[in-house]
């Protein structure tokens, strides 16, 4: 029996991916080991977001070969993807696996095993509009599965690699999703997250097929896919599905959020009030420049349909720091602008020089001494505004999806998380193990956990 150690690297949904393609490799009688441990075969599912992930990658690629120099090595995904002579450059990879194929792992793998070579590892991603199809069983995670819905971006922000290593949108079937995740649910999964490459794009591909009347009167697909609905169809659909609790959303672009999406939205009773609204910056020359579709304006307004649809609704984001010809006053919009909207969690990204996009050959690059003190001075403005939501929640009765009892300081706590994705911790000697139950939050805050009790309130 050969072992395979795999390590995944990203985004959800190449975490996603990597679990489906470690479950295909256990059902052919793979043995799965850890990383760290010597095996026959390694799959480093690669990234290529930004110059580290693709440092990242590369790293674990040549610690594996360096485990067990017999070993073969595989690349997957991204960084392969979008630099597919890859192999023939490094010489610890020994097969590069690109997207789309990743369902037929086994395949591949088998013939190389028996002919040192493989065939068809690789698509011209750029021109495909099939969606892959691949099914999830189980994750390591037992409470929480992230769902994959939509491959691929069409929007071409002018700093991002990912729709060369990604493709188009190609969006996967509703029955396929509900299939996939009523399986999850008669596995004990309590909560979902439908993740995507860009999930507002979500059925946009479905348009050409679906709505031959709407293209005729001139409407354009992102206006089409809204009118149709396809998200909210889809996510009304996993509304209804008996034993699943909670439904939290991935990543969504800003102007999908409009008046009907947000009444709808509430209406369905099992969705998570937390919104992850991809901002990148807080000023309107920097949006125009990154080529992003919307501006500050409607970006509040978008929160302001959220505040009005959920009670004190969860919103994250990620933002940008030192793109091409940020100035400081630029800078100084995004600093206000986050601090005005008031944020649970923002991401924050160092600007990463990407080779073959647009940002990439723009002129007055910022250096790194900015970008690293634009960073920090984002960084403590999330951290005040991440302890201003959590102690909003003492006093609060909150509902915790349970997951792991784990050392905190001196304490031991089970640890869950409320709809919002707030942290709680309580102590109990309970197994709390993937319940849902109601807490008090008494605080206090201990390292972004809220300390509260269990009972009924
Ligand atoms: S929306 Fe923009 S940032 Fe996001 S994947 Fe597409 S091109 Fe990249």
């Amino acid at each position: 029996m050969k072992s395979v150690a795999l390590h995944n690297l990203g985004c959800k949904v190449n975490a996603y991916e990597i679990d489906v393609m470690q479950q295909l490799l256990q059902e052919k009688g793979y043995k799965i080991v850890p990383f760290d441990e010597k095996a026959d075969i390694y799959i480093v599912n690669t990234c290529t977001v930004t110059n580290i992930a693709d440092r990242k990658s590369r790293q674990m690629l040549h610690k594996a070969k360096k485990m067990n120099p017999e070993a073969i090595v595989v690349a997957t995904g991204c960084y392969v993807q979008a630099d597919s002579e890859i192999v023939e450059k490094d010489e610890a990879i020994d097969l590069a696996i690109g997207n789309n194929k990743k369902g037929e792992v086994v395949r591949i793998i088998e013939e190389y095993l028996s002919e040192h070579r493989a065939s068809d590892t690789m698509i011209d991603i750029n021109h495909t509009d099939r969606y892959e199809e691949l099914e999830l069983k189980k994750t390591a995670d037992h409470t929480r599965a992230y769902i994959k819905v939509q491959d691929g971006c069409n929007q071409f922000c002018s700093y991002c690699i990912i729709p060369y290593a990604r493709g188009r949108v190609r969006s996967r079937r509703p029955e396929q999703v509900i299939e996939e995740v009523e399986g999850l649910v008669r596995s004990g999964y309590k909560e979902i997250v439908l993740t995507g490459i860009h999930l507002s794009s979500y059925g946009i591909d479905f348009i050409h097929k679906d709505s031959e009347d709407y293209l005729e009167q001139g409407m354009n697909e992102k206006d089409i896919a809204q009118k149709r609905g396809y998200l909210l169809q889809l996510i009304g659909g996993l509304n209804e599905l008996e034993g699943l609790e909670r439904i939290r959303l991935g990543s969504l672009e800003p102007r999908i959020i409009t008046e009907d999406f947000a009444c709808a939205l509430s209406k369905l009773d099992k969705i998570c009030p937390h919104f992850h609204l991809s901002l990148q910056s807080g000023s309107d020359s920097v949006l125009k420049r990154m080529n992003r579709k919307y501006n500050t304006q409607e970006y509040a307004n978008t929160v302001e349909i959220l505040r009005r649809y959920f009670n004190d609704p969860a919103i994250t984001t990620d933002v940008i720091v030192g793109f091409p010809g940020e100035t400081r006053e630029e800078f100084e919009e995004t600093r206000k602008f986050v601090s005005e909207i008031g944020f649970f969690e923002m991401h924050i990204f160092k600007y990463s020089k990407r080779k073959g996009t647009t940002a990439a050959v723009m002129k007055d690059q910022v250096s790194d001494q900015d970008k690293n003190e634009r960073s920090e001075q984002l960084l403590a403005i999330e951290s005040q505004m991440s302890e201003t939501y959590r102690l909003s929640m003492i006093g609060k009765t909150v509902m915790t999806l349970f997951e792991e009892k784990k050392q905190i300081g001196d304490r031991m706590l089970w640890i869950g998380h409320t709809p919002e994705y707030v942290k709680i911790g309580v102590e109990s000697d309970e197994d709390l193990a993937n319940r849902i139950l109601p807490c008090m939050v008494s605080g206090p805050v201990l390292g972004g956990i809220c300390i509260a009790k269990t009972g009924n309130f």
